[in-house]
């Protein structure tokens, strides 16, 4: 925990402690350009950083499909937050609340509730709110069940590893029902982070299914459902047509103008009447921004996110600013009164950087700027060799943009030793087959010596061994 050395210095010179909230693409850019910037001040005694994050390390989403097919490792797509921010004070935990009247964050780490460490308190100066957003949910019945998302290096190889056992289900059971609810895949939302996740897992799973005697790739049956009439409206309208006729083109069943009205019962049940048994839903509909948000006193918006004006300061809240997929930015680059920029790493990373500069010159009693900037255009991969791309009003697809897209992630991922990283495991990757690898056992590494040490010792089954169903392949429906 970072002590509370609020107000001094070593040499008793007023000390100021900047609060980052969130070690994601606002939270590590933010903290790594002022740790550039504030080098001198950081060394001395007088700034200070602190960083509360609950993981150590960011994610670089956009990598999280292909991490999911296996074409990059998973640590490969995060970034240690330790080594990049080394002159940061980094605290592993949440935010529980911020009190900005008292200038205070309540934070719980991972000693909480571990030994006699409660919550702490972090008094600060400058607060910097970038907590990004969770999975927007619907009253779906079945949905918190049966539910997956994909917004987490975790939640990314707990589905890989997840379909590649479904498909040693469906080899091993001899009951039809067991091995087509096995064999179907259902993805709601037909966004970046939907489209690409199904397209680069249909990819791996139609290679996987090589090594199997009794798949064939037309086996197996993959969903994509949509609530409207378009799929990846950040590429524009001809590209999201063209990417709903490649997938078709693979056998993939869009389904525009539809929802999902329920999936209890491991059934998934769509708006258009069709039903299917399927072990698998993937709920990648959207996001919202951060609970913590609801625990602050500063201005939300109606949609629950941070209210900023145009240069990322909070709405009426001197000394508190925020940015990325949490606050509501006014996008001065639109023509329609009211617009917010879009929730995407686009914005996140420049408003990062002005943020950023906006809190040095605050310090620093000069004005702060504007943050304004016109969006680019998107890239998607639609699996090995396969995109969409459409960026500076030019539009790409097939190889092209495929291309496209892994030059401008990797131009894009953070840290030199993490594009050396990527750009190996692609090389290698051309060079080898494809990892077809489930390991799904890594999720409870005690669960073989628990069952073992439950013979011999206690009847009883041990504090975390996971429910037998979690353990081994479930061929019982
Ligand atoms: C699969 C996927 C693919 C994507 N692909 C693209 C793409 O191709 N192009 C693009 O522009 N965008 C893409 N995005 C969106 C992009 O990743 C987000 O817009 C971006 O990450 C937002 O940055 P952020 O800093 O606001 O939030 P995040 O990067 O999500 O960071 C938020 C951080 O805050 C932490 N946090 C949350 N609550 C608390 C708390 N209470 N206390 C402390 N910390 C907290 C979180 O754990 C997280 O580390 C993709 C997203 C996903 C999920």
């Amino acid at each position: 925990m970072a002590p509370d050395t609020r107000g001094t210095s070593p040499d008793n010179r007023p000390r100021v402690r900047i609060l980052v909230v969130g070690g994601g693409y606002v939270g590590m850019y933010t903290a790594l350009r002022l740790q550039r910037k504030l080098r001198q001040r950081l060394k001395s005694g007088e700034a200070e950083i602190v960083v509360v994050t609950p993981e150590p390390y960011m994610t670089y989403q956009p990598f999280l499909p292909e991490a999911a097919a296996g074409s990059i490792s998973p640590r490969h797509v995060v970034v240690p937050l330790r080594r990049v921010l080394k002159h940061c004070t980094i605290v592993i935990g949440e935010a529980e609340r911020v009190d900005h009247a008292k200038r205070t964050a309540t934070v719980t780490t991972l000693a909480t509730g571990e030994d006699s460490t409660g919550a702490v308190e972090i008094p600060y100066d400058e607060l910097v709110l970038a907590p990004g957003s969770v999975s927007r949910t619907l009253p779906v019945p079945g949905l918190a069940d049966f539910g997956i998302g994909f917004k987490t290096v975790e939640e990314a190889i707990g589905l890989r590893n997840h379909v590649i056992e479904q498909m040693d289900i469906a080899s091993a059971t001899r009951d039809p029902a067991i091995r087509d609810a096995a064999l179907t895949f259902v993805f709601v939302g037909g966004g970046y982070a939907g489209v690409e996740a199904l397209a680069e897992l249909e990819d791996m799973a139609r290679y996987t299914s090589r090594y199997y005697h009794n798949i064939k790739p037309a086996d197996l049956r993959w969903i994509l459902v949509e609530a409207t009439g378009r799929i990846l409206p950040e590429v524009g309208e001809a590209m999201g047509k063209y990417a709903v006729r490649e997938l078709r083109g693979r056998n993939i069943d869009v389904r525009l103008d539809t929802r999902l009205d329920s999936c209890e019962g491991r059934v998934a049940v769509l708006s258009d009447g069709s039903r299917f048994p399927t072990r698998t839903l993937v709920w990648t509909a959207g996001v919202k921004p951060a609970p913590i948000l609801a625990a602050t006193d500063l201005p939300l918006t109606e949609r629950g996110r941070i209210r900023c004006t145009t240069t990322l300061a909070v709405d009426g809240a001197p000394h508190a600013w925020a940015a990325g997929d949490a606050a509501a930015v006014p996008d001065l680059t639109s023509s329609e009164p009211g617009t917010e920029t879009a929730p995407n790493a686009q914005h996140a990373v420049r408003q990062a950087k002005v943020l950023a500069d906006n809190v040095l010159a605050t310090l620093a009693g000069r004005p702060a700027e504007d943050y304004r900037h016109s969006y680019a255009g998107s890239v998607a991969s639609l699996g090995l060799h396969k995109g969409v791309a459409h960026v500076y009003g030019r539009k790409l697809k097939g190889y092209p943009a495929w291309l496209m897209h892994r030059v401008y992630h990797l131009s894009r991922v953070p840290t030199f030793n993490r594009k050396a990283r990527v750009l190996a495991e692609w090389t290698l990757a051309g060079l080898f087959k494809r990892e077809i690898v489930s390991l799904g056992s890594l999720e409870h590494p005690r669960a073989e010596f628990a069952l073992a040490a439950r013979g011999h010792a206690h009847p009883g089954p041990p504090e975390d061994t996971p429910p037998k169903d979690e353990r081994r392949p479930d061929t019982t429906g």
